[in-house]
């Protein structure tokens, strides 16, 4: 009885709210086209993530540090002047990683230049790896995630989220150095290939060349430990995959950068930095010579957090304690991006915006399906 009658009378109301359910529905289906237009739009079809763990924009933007250079955390000073010393700031950080400043400076994006006022962080409050990762894959600083322990991630992340989706299953792989990604990425619910730490791949239909790196691997001494895997070799197995089953989103995160800060090795610090930017370049001017990544390939590089300052304890470590530690940098190049280089707006970008970056480069939208909140894409990137 009392809707029968509320229906009587509140007739116009109803009839207000067909019509604005009408225009509702019509901006909806205008959204959903603008969307679809937007990722018809876009040239990438294939994405490269890369992490540096704990590699500081200080020495990205400004390169090797003299006050370091001439410290107790260097043992070879002469070879280190040698190799990645020059007087302005912008020699030296070339000749520390050239593909960066001669590629991507040039045709991509760099945000996190604090000396020019542009700034990128971690959004989690606590400014170490599991954290920084659950923030980067999932959009979401949960302060659930305050450890770095081997338990399952319970958010859903960007990875597991664009291999469901049709023409990425089982198009999606992450090789990483550090053994807990595993947990981070939460290989027994996402069923990703994930492959972690000294494991091997075990792929029936595996290459001699992945046959052969499962064998060398347990080879070489364990100068990072059990569970750390030196990069070289988790770079080699994920381009020994990439060649191998074409992946069309593919994650190499290498550890050598922290672990070397951590034991004060400057000099190993930056020679893992530069080691690295090697692999990229070959990485990148590989994909320009295979039909299905030429110019639809994005590369997007960052790191977890970033560690301390100058002063000499603080330089080895990071955390909630160290300031510095929640400043970090991202680097992007593909063909949806602008070329503006280093991105010199008086602006922040957060680590959290990159779970949605990576999924609306492929034309998905991961913030509506995530079922947690997440970062908005970081303006600029792509139309
Ligand atoms: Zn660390």
């Amino acid at each position: 009885m009392e809707s029968w009658s509320s229906s009587i009378h509140l007739g116009h109301i109803t009839v207000k709210r067909n019509n604005q359910m009408k225009k509702l529905i019509l901006s909806c289906f205008a959204a959903l086209l603008t969307l679809q237009a937007a990722s018809q739009q876009l040239k990438t079809e294939n994405v490269i993530i890369v992490t540096l763990d704990g590699f500081r924009w200080q020495e990205l933007f400004r390169g090797a540090d003299s006050t370091l250079i001439n410290s107790a955390f260097t043992k070879d000073t002469s070879a280190v002047k040698k190799k990645f010393w020059a007087p302005d700031a912008s020699s030296r950080r070339k000749m520390l990683l050239p593909f960066f400043w001669d590629v991507i400076a040039t045709k991509g994006q760099l945000f996190g230049n604090r000396d020019l006022g542009n700034k990128s962080e971690v959004a989690n409050p606590y400014h170490f790896s599991y954290p920084g990762y659950n923030e980067i894959f999932t959009g979401f600083p949960d302060t659930r995630i305050n450890h770095n322990d081997p338990t399952d991630n319970p958010n859903i992340n960007v990875l597991e989220f664009i291999n469901k989706q049709r023409g990425f299953e089982h198009k999606v792989a992450a090789f990483t150095s550090w053994h807990i990604f595993p947990s981070i990425l939460n290989q027994n619910r996402s069923k990703l290939l994930i492959n972690s730490g000294y494991s091997d791949v075990n792929l029936p239909t595996a290459s001699d060349r992945l046959k052969h790196l499962n064998e060398i691997q347990h080879k070489v001494p364990e100068l990072l430990g059990p569970d750390i895997r030196l990069d070289f070799l988790t770079y080699e197995f994920g381009k020994a995959y990439l060649k191998q089953y074409k992946p069309r989103v593919l994650y190499l995160a290498f550890a050598e950068t922290d672990d070397l800060a951590h034991e004060g090795n400057y000099q190993f610090y930056l020679q893992s930095a530069h080691k690295e930017d090697g692999f990229l370049k070959e990485l990148w001017d590989y994909l320009q010579t295979e039909m299905q990544y030429k110019d639809k390939t994005t590369l997007i590089i960052t790191c977890d957090h970033g560690r301390g300052e100058l002063s000499d304890k603080n330089w080895i470590s990071h955390g909630k304690d160290i300031p510095g530690s929640k400043q970090t940098w991202v680097a992007i190049l593909g063909p949806d991006t602008p070329p503006t280089g280093m991105v010199k707006t008086k602006d922040t970008i957060y680590q959290k915006q990159l779970a949605q970056t990576i999924a609306g480069l492929l034309g998905f939208d991961f913030k509506a399906a995530a079922g947690h909140p997440a970062g908005d894409q970081i303006p600029g990137v792509f139309k």
